[in-house]
């Protein structure tokens, strides 16, 4: 299997190298990856500036490509240039940080795996809940046996998956809880209580920061957020069509005249 890995986080970020080690034992890996932290930045692209990209070793040893761009722009330039041939697989991560609920649409996590999926190909992005002392190897391990068995049952059509493991799963062992089963859910779709903290700067000037609030409280409808909470890794399967298919047809009969 050929898989390409990115994230956005950084190449020498440890979720990435975690997940590295685990999906080099499964298949030829192609690191392509932002040179710096690219968290945050969506599905943006980078066309009005060269990108420019240089070979990363560990010692001697060839590692992988380190990208001044954006997750995205990885995917793009893995799947027209680096990787030996078309891969089974792009893998995004592990970021360090939950990608659940509506921060799914400004994620560069998941951007990366849409754009792995805008090219027809299998795509998973894996989150891990921040922590200060993240346990990205164990983390990877339980990423790695999450994908070997969505990719045993996915069927033949290409699919796009958003993974998040909270801290509570990384914790325990295998096996041994009644969390141990992932929760396979849909996208939570509250909106999370951010709001900016105004400070003045030394020359007197008003600047702001965005604040890091908790996501909402989990409601009634079993979503990625909700099930979190509880500890459970989340499955959610996305589509990057953005059409409303059934207000379209709707829509169809209303003659908008010019
Ligand atoms: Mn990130």
């Amino acid at each position: 299997m050929n898989i390409l890995l990115t994230n956005d986080d950084g190449i020498y970020a440890p979720g990435i190298r975690a997940l590295e080690k685990e999906l080099r034992q499964i298949g030829e890996v192609t690191l392509v990856a932002p040179l710096v932290e690219q968290s945050g930045v969506g599905h943006s692209v980078t066309f009005l500036t060269p990108v420019v990209v240089r070979k990363e070793y560990v010692g001697d040893q060839f590692r992988g490509w380190a990208v001044e761009g954006s997750p995205a722009d990885c995917v793009k330039l893995g799947l027209f240039e680096f990787c030996p041939q078309k891969p089974d697989l792009v893998v995004s991560g592990i970021n360090g940080g939950l990608n659940a609920g509506i921060n799914v649409l400004y994620s560069g996590t998941v951007a990366a795996a849409i754009e792995g999926a805008f090219f027809g190909l299998t795509s998973i992005a894996v989150s891990l809940e921040y922590n200060e002392h993240a346990e990205f190897a164990r983390a990877a391990s339980l990423a790695r046996r999450v994908i070997e068995q969505l990719l045993a049952q996915k069927g033949p059509e290409p699919q796009l998956y958003n993974v998040n493991i909270p801290s509570a799963a990384v914790a325990q062992e295998p096996g041994d809880s009644t969390t141990s089963a992932a929760k396979v859910v849909p996208m939570g779709l509250d909106r999370y209580g951010e709001s900016y903290e105004k400070r003045i700067d030394p020359r007197g000037r008003p600047y702001y920061w965005a604040t890091n609030d908790p996501p909402p409280r989990p409601g009634q409808i079993e979503t990625d957020c909700s099930e979190l909470a509880k500890g459970f890794v989340t499955v959610t399967p996305l589509d990057f069509d953005l059409t409303k298919h059934q207000y379209l047809a709707k829509m169809r009969d209303w003659h908008i005249k010019l």
